[in-house]
């Protein structure tokens, strides 16, 4: 499968083996508008890095000899990618010159899983040692020891500066659970923050994406470490939205086979890509308990579905291995949507509220809602969270900006529907003709229903024009169909 190349340099202080310089990561472009950059994640450190190209032509690597590149057992010889033009990159990165007698040692390749829609970016990791003598350290950089950065993860404030992956899947490994699990040959995992193994699986999603995030958590603590709080459950782990397709039903199976008896499984919301494999998840262990809303489990029962279930509302919490996780009342893609937020690491996974890119739809046949999809926005924010983990799609590592970026591109979708409704537009088939007009028609029926959930919004702020007949708009949403059909 095709992919691309990140080089992450693990530079060692010569005078003490235990220190690394981890570079302050640049977060994404501000917005100009006060209304969203007064939200800032917290910093995020992570190794150098830089992106490997392939090298062109008559170019060469032999500005630098990195010993043992050639002992990587994986499908690419590395020798073809451009490690002189990335580690200078590296080196300019962190203040150290270009001129530095460095020896560099390849150390492992991490492959990413494929988490779509764009194709995996694998990691080479390296190590040399560089002190003072070899430059000044530029200001966003430090050095930091294996420890330091092991507590980062100790004591988790929603404030707290953050260490990134390239550190946990490279230097802090031992910190990882993943390793421990069975998983089978044919599926990739990834563990960032440690103790959240994500497993992308394919499934029944929708476009662009391929598959649906099965999280787990298999801690290995004890339920003592939880102290007296008062759990809505307790297990020794904790699977997320099993929702693979049949075809992978036998692994599905194989992971949970492989996980402690007492597992949890937690239901984000009833789509069926992520709960189709809840009959395999049963299969393998009956007497796993579900999770879930009650609107969400009134549409998955079905027959033969005989998990005990456990509503939730919201505010609950969950006691796995000693680790604390919160359930959090999350509607606007659905009314029984669920997220939760993961204490030790303050992790939120969003289920479908947020993918790991573009924009998330609302279902308005199962309760969406815009109103609720703002206002789940803002409590997302107010958490605070270190990352975001999309059911869809990669981590992401800024959750405020994210969460930002989903607020101002609706805001926007919602001004051009109240200027084309302004216009003249009355009926959803005006609407959508006029805000989506460079859109292709195809997709117009999909943007159908984000204009009705967008004017039951403005409806709800009271800011439709006087004299706007919501009662015609709802009777033309009926006549759309046919309004689409006869293009
Ligand atoms: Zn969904
Ligand atoms: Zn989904």
């Amino acid at each position: 499968m095709a992919a691309s190349y990140k080089l992450a340099v693990i530079i060692k202080s010569p005078s003490n083996d235990n220190e690394l310089i981890l570079v302050k990561q640049a977060p994404p472009p501000k917005f100009d508008d006060e209304e969203y950059d007064s939200y800032v994640d917290s910093h995020l450190w992570d190794l150098p890095s830089a992106q490997l190209l392939l090298l062109q032509g008559q170019q060469s690597n032999s500005q630098f000899q990195i010993q043992d590149l050639e002992s990587c057992s994986h499908k690419i010889d590395l020798n073809t990618l451009d490690f002189a033009l990335a580690l200078n990159q590296v080196l300019a990165q962190v203040g150290f010159g270009e001129t530095s007698g460095a020896q560099w040692k390849f150390w492992k390749l991490v492959e990413e899983p494929d988490f779509g829609p764009g194709i995996p970016v694998h990691t080479v990791y390296i190590t040399g040692k560089l002190g003072p003598d070899d430059g000044i350290l530029k200001e966003h950089c430090k050095w930091m020891s294996d420890q330091s950065c092991q507590k980062c993860f100790l004591d988790v404030k929603p404030k707290s500066d953050r260490i990134g992956p390239l550190v946990v899947l490279g230097p802090l490994q031992n910190l990882v659970h993943s390793d421990k699990l069975i998983i089978p040959p044919n599926l990739h995992s990834q563990e960032y923050p440690p103790g959240i193994i994500i497993i992308p699986m394919e499934s029944r999603t929708a476009k662009p994406y391929r598959t649906t995030n099965l999280v787990v958590f298999a801690s290995g603590g004890s339920h003592d470490s939880c102290g007296d709080h008062s759990f809505v459950t307790h297990g020794d782990a904790l699977i997320i939205d099993p929702g693979c397709r049949s075809e992978l039903h036998d692994e599905l199976r194989d992971v949970v086979a492989a996980l402690p008896r007492k597992l949890v499984v937690f239901v984000t919301h009833h789509h069926h890509d992520h709960v189709d494999g809840l009959s395999a998840v049963q299969k393998s262990n009956p007497d796993a308990s579900l999770l879930a809303h009650d609107d969400t489990m009134r549409r998955i029962r079905k027959d033969g579905l005989s998990l005990s279930h456990t509503p939730v509302s919201g505010a609950e919490e969950i006691c796995i291995g000693g680790q604390r996780l919160r359930v959090i009342s999350a509607p606007g893609h659905t009314d029984g949507h669920m997220a939760l937020l993961h204490l030790n690491t303050h992790s939120l996974i969003v289920g479908d509220h947020c993918v790991g890119q573009g924009s998330a739809v609302l279902d308005i046949s199962s309760g969406g809602n815009m109103n609720d999809y703002f206002h789940t926005t803002y409590r997302f924010m107010d958490l605070s969270p270190h990352t975001l983990i999309p059911m869809h799609g990669r981590t992401n590592l800024w959750p405020k900006h994210l969460l930002c970026e989903y607020l101002k591109n609706r805001r926007n979708r919602e001004s051009s529907i109240l200027k084309a409704i302004e216009d003249g537009a009355e009926t959803l088939f005006d609407i959508v003709a006029n805000v989506y007009s460079n859109v292709d028609r195809s997709l117009w029926f999909h943007a159908a229903s984000n204009v009705r959930l967008h004017v039951d919004h403005l409806a709800y702020q009271d800011k439709l024009p006087k004299g706007y007949s919501l009662e015609n708009f709802n009777c033309s949403c009926d006549a759309f169909a046919g309004n689409i059909g006869k293009l």
